[in-house]
């Protein structure tokens, strides 16, 4: 098994890659656009070990000692820019770490490869200090930018490098990648990558963290009891929320999901369709007791209460309105 095969989705960027490599046409600047958690870090990984490993294949062999010092993150002629803000990366981390030593050549590869990561960071004065490396590189130079989108580049930097955009995977995908990879039982699996959309990185976040598994049982015990619900039982769970790496706002994307299931099983009885399958007794009861009308007031009333939070409005008055809306539909 190549260790391409490992990374999921993307096979046309490594195909392209392979393809570049294979007959001698890389380009010497890329941009690597993909949100975070797309994978481009891991992709990176990968394609720099297999340019300098010493078998110089479309993949990488794993055991010569460039690919075991990639692996280690200590190949001398692999290069990640450090900077010393964490906002922002500045014009003087890339002129003493990539443009002030380009030019000095490879200590051991085939190449000097510098990756800048997060490379929206980068401020004007960086890019245009990075200009004219990127213009002459030498033969052996190849700069990755990794960034969630190229809309931050000067022009001058989009027009020298090529872009290689990095597509959110498909559900099925990384379903079959939580559950065969990560062993992530089939329920939960569901539940992550209709959360995560196609973002991998994400998807495997939530499956390995308590506090989603956490929400996600919250979110199904008070569907399941709404009419005995308390608001109060609600607000204290969410002020809970607060101290997690999850916040007020995954609950909410949660309350949407588990309502679009709803509305879904309403009209096509299918549970195959929805997301909360392990549910579907819950999710047919309310299907059965609420109007189609009532169920879209719901989730249109989610929506509008994740506007209201972002817009600062007040938590408590906001899910209070939601937790009505819910009660009364
Ligand atoms: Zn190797």
């Amino acid at each position: 098994m190549s260790e391409f095969d490992r990374i999921v989705g993307h096979e046309k960027v490594i195909q392209y890659f392979q393809n570049a490599i294979a007959h001698n046409k890389l380009a010497h600047s890329y941009i690597i656009a993909g949100e975070k958690g797309s994978g481009k870090k891991m992709l990176t990984r990968l394609l720099v070990k297999t340019l300098q490993c010493e078998k110089e294949g479309i993949e990488p062999c794993g055991e010569c000692r460039s690919c075991i010092q990639a692996d280690a993150g200590s190949h001398p002629d692999i290069k990640w820019i450090e900077h010393e803000k964490p906002a922002t990366i500045g014009a003087s981390d890339v002129r003493e770490q990539l443009v002030g030593d380009i030019c000095i050549k490879p200590y051991s590869g085939k190449y000097k490869i510098y990756i800048i990561d997060e490379a929206e960071k980068l401020t004007p004065q960086a890019q245009n200090a990075l200009l004219k490396t990127i213009e002459e590189p030498p033969e052996y130079g190849i700069i990755l930018f990794l960034a969630t989108n190229s809309s931050f580049f000067l022009p001058t930097i989009t027009s020298r490098c090529l872009e290689i955009n990095l597509h959110p995977i498909s559900d099925g995908l990384v379903k079959q990648y939580l559950m065969e990879q990560a062993k992530v039982p089939s329920y939960m699996a569901d539940v992550c990558v209709a959360f995560a959309q196609g973002n991998i990185g994400k998807a495997l976040l939530l499956a390995k963290t308590e506090s989603f598994e956490q929400i996600r049982n919250h979110v199904i015990r008070i569907m399941k009891n709404l009419d005995n619900t308390e608001f109060a039982t609600i607000m204290s769970f969410i002020k809970a929320l607060d101290e997690s790496e999850f916040d007020i706002n995954d609950y909410l994307d949660l309350l949407l999901m588990w309502y679009r299931d709803v509305l879904i099983y309403k009209a096509s009885k299918d549970r195959n369709k929805v997301i909360f399958r392990e549910e579907v007794e819950a999710l047919a009861y309310k299907a059965e007791t609420s109007t189609y009308e009532g169920i879209n007031k719901i989730i249109m009333m989610i929506e509008q209460s994740k506007a209201r939070l972002k817009a600062n409005v007040n938590e408590e008055v906001v899910m209070e309105l939601m937790f009505l809306t819910m009660k009364e539909n």
